[in-house]
Parts: structure tokens; sequence; C-alpha cells
């Protein structure tokens, strides 16, 4: 096997905790997507678009025309700036694609690339099947003198950020609203590691907002493209999956300036070629009408906002309720629970899952059978029937430990389900 493909050869948290999830016919709060139907105008569109014969061909490459130029207008607000729709987006195979594609476009073998740790794990295969080096910045938890954990209270340290940068820089990934924590990215933290940028010029920036709808209390989601000189190098990246809750259409796009987003449109020609066209035609209709009045709400964005946040409010307190100690997200629908405090974690494979593994029905990374936030995992979703992801899944190899003091919860799931999963992690004594 190629030397890049060696390294993947053991499964990713996904592939073990959702088939565990099942296996247990536990309440899976670990891989994140909504347990509910998409709106109805979502999937009417959708049953239009694919009974259409218009829409069953090849569509552009880059995007269906009347796909980027309904993102060219969704979006100049956001990114307050006119979009070019044919040379300023590119739509692609859901969000993982775009981070995919700019990594084959911009990343080789002796570049290096940034992550802010923990980070979502897929931006590691990117870069290293690119060919590229990751090279990692933690977050430092700073919690506020009296007052309960906050994803707001996890800082980088721009001097440390810094000590990563060289000229062998060519990509940092940002991902605001951020997963795995809930952490917003406040405009004034992106100033600060822009301004750090400006001395590496040959260093992009590719900003992960899949989450950019869901931000609570009082946050506000802020793009790294509007920070001042920022535009001209970054690429911004968005999912249909999250803002319509339709996570198995992989619909996402990129957008940037020409100079950015042309060589990953050229690249795009060699990987997929295009996307499939009637959900693009079926997300170009949804962004049409999620500015028009929903369910009493103002738009469709307001009552998904106004959804999480009561959700978020809601998970939270069941958690604190349930006696574990929950971080507070501001956005995204993750909250991570640090565990360090928990006496009696036994840190061993429940035999169950030994035999399932065995037996084939379960793949599982022979590197974390020691690691005590898997084993943490293992063992609720084995015994309390509530399944969470391990949260040392989102950091570099040797900084597991700074990981495996915690898990994350996904709350995207209807307010019965997450009624459920409290009761089931009150302690039984
Ligand atoms: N970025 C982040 C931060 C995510 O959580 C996800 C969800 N899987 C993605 C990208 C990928 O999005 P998509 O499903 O559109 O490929
Ligand atoms: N982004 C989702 C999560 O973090 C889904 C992950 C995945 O499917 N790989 O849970």
């Amino acid at each position: 096997l190629p030397k890049r493909v060696q390294q993947f050869q053991e499964p990713s948290v996904w592939l073990e905790f959702s088939p565990l999830s099942s296996l247990c016919n536990a309440i899976n709060l670990g891989q994140g997507f909504p347990d509910w139907k998409p709106p109805p105008f979502v999937l009417e569109a959708a049953s239009k678009a694919s009974s259409d014969p218009h829409f069953s061909q090849y569509a552009r490459s880059s995007g269906l025309q009347s796909l980027v130029s309904t993102i060219s207008r969704t979006y100049a607000p956001l990114l307050q700036r006119s979009i070019d729709p044919t040379k300023e987006v590119c739509v692609t195979v859901g969000a993982s694609e775009a981070i995919f594609l700019a990594c084959q476009a911009f990343v080789e073998s002796g570049d290096e690339v940034i992550f802010i740790e923990p980070a979502f794990d897929i931006y590691f295969g990117a870069v290293v099947y690119a060919g590229a080096t990751p090279r990692w910045v933690p977050l430092h938890m700073q919690p506020k003198e009296g007052q309960p954990l906050s994803a707001s209270d996890l800082r980088l340290d721009y001097d440390e950020l810094r000590s990563v940068l060289s000229e062998r820089s060519r990509l940092l990934i940002l991902n605001t609203p951020h997963n795995p924590t809930g952490k917003v990215f406040k405009k004034e933290e992106l100033q600060a590691i822009a301004k750090v940028l400006q001395d590496f010029p040959r260093c992009l920036v590719l900003c992960d907002e899949v989450y950019q709808h869901l931000v609570y209390d009082d946050e506000v989601h802020v793009p790294m493209a509007t920070i001042d000189n920022m535009w001209e190098r970054t690429i911004s990246v968005y999912s249909a999956g999250k803002t319509f809750s339709v996570t198995g259409w992989k619909i996402g796009w990129a957008i940037g300036p020409w100079h950015l987003i042309r060589p990953m449109m050229l690249s795009q020609q060699w990987i997929v070629f295009s996307t499939t066209t009637p959900l693009q035609q079926a997300v170009a209709s949804s962004l049409e009408q999620a500015t028009q009045p929903f369910e009493s709400e103002p738009t469709y964005y307001a009552w998904l906002k106004k959804r999480y946040q009561r959700k978020r409010d809601y998970f939270y307190q069941a958690l604190i309720e349930a006696g574990l100690h929950p971080v507070k997200p501001q956005g995204s629908f993750f909250i991570m629970i640090d565990i360090s405090e928990i006496q009696d974690i036994r840190n061993e494979m429940p035999p169950a899952i030994m035999e399932w593994w065995k037996r084939g029905l379960l793949d599982v990374d022979q590197r974390t059978q020691t690691a005590v936030d898997y084993n943490f995992c293992r063992w609720q979703a084995v015994e309390k029937g509530v399944t969470a992801i391990p949260f040392s899944a989102f950091y570099s190899r040797h900084h597991q430990p700074l990981g495996s003091r915690y898990v994350r919860f996904s709350f995207c799931k209807e307010d019965a389900v997450l009624e459920e999963a409290k009761q089931r992690l009150v302690p039984h004594h």
C-alpha cells in the first residue's frame, strides 16, 4: 500500500461508534446528525427536482447555475461583498469534499497545515492524502473564576500559533462554530489570528463554517473572510447538511476569490467532476425559501436557531442534573463533558465489545484499547445505552492525554430522545 494509505489502516471513531450504537440499541448522541424530518419545503424541493428530467444529467462541474446564483445572493450579506456566482463559488460533495479539494489544490509534500486542536478529524485525512504535514496548536481551557465552564473559555495562545508557523505553512484550518467544542470565535479572536498571519503571506486559511446558523445566546457568527485583508487568502466552506437537516445529501460549497476557487474548480474536474444534480437544484430552491417566514418565525433560519437554542439549554441542564460536568457550547450541536472527576471509569474494553470485534461485527482502532475516554464511551453505550464520542479522536497522537478528559455529545435530537438520554445517564447507585 502507498505510505499515505498505510496511515489509515485503522477504522475512524465513526466506524466504531455508529455501528456500536446500533449493536447496543443505544441512543446515538455520537455522530452528529438530526433525527427529525427535514422541513417540508426542503423535501418538496427534492422530490420536485428528482422527478424533473431536466435535472437528471450531469451538472456544470463546479455547480449547477441555479445553485451558484442563489449562493452568491445568499452569502453576499454574510461575507459583506458581492460574490461572482461563476468564479467565486464551487459546489462540492458536502463540505468534506470542499476540504479535500482545497488540500489537493493548495498543499503538497513539504508543506505544513495548521490545525487548531481539537479538530474535526476529516481535516487530517485531507491533509495527509495531499502529502502535507499537519501541525497542531491546542485550545487551552481557561475557566473564569467562580463560573461554570463555557466553550468561550477555550483560548488560543497567539504566541504558540506564531511558533508553529513558518515559510512551510501553506494552510491554516479554522472551524467556527467549532466541532467538537461548540466554541464560536469572536471577531477579536479572528483579528488576532489574522494579525499573526500577516507575517506568513504564503499561508491561506480554510474557514469551515458548516454550523454558521447554529449560534446561541448573543453570539454572532463571524466569517474569517470578513476580517480586514483576509478575503484574498480565505476559502469559506459551508454545507446544506447542517442548515437543512439533510446530512445524507452531501451538498456543500466553497466561496472565495477567483484565484483560490479556480484551482479548486480545476481539481474538481479530476476528482468527482460534478455533484448530484437534483439535490443541487433542491438546495438552490431551499436557500431561496429559507428567507421566508417559517412556523411563525420570520425566516427558516430564525426557527432553526430557536429550536437548537432550546435543545442546547435543555440538554446542558439535563447533563448537570445527571451529575455530569458539561462545558456550555456557544454554537454547533455538540456539547463537551469533562469526565476527569468521574472516579470509577473502567479503563478496559467491555467483554461484549471484544466479542463483537472478534466476530467481525464491529471494527475497533486497536490503538484505542486503553484510551480512557474511548473506554468510558464504550461502557456508556453498553451499560447505559447512550453513545458519545471520545474526545481524543479530535487530537493529534501525542496530545491524546489532553483530549482524553472529555467526551462529546450531539444534541440534534428530538426532545423526547434527549429526555430519555438524560434518564439513562442519571447515576443509579
Ligand atoms: N466540517 C465539520 C466541522 C463537520 O462537523 C462536518 C460534519 N460531518 C463537515 C465539515 C462535513 O460536512 P458534510 O457532511 O457536508 O461533508
Ligand atoms: N460532523 C459529524 C460529526 O462530527 C459527522 C462526522 C462524520 O460523519 N464523519 O459528528
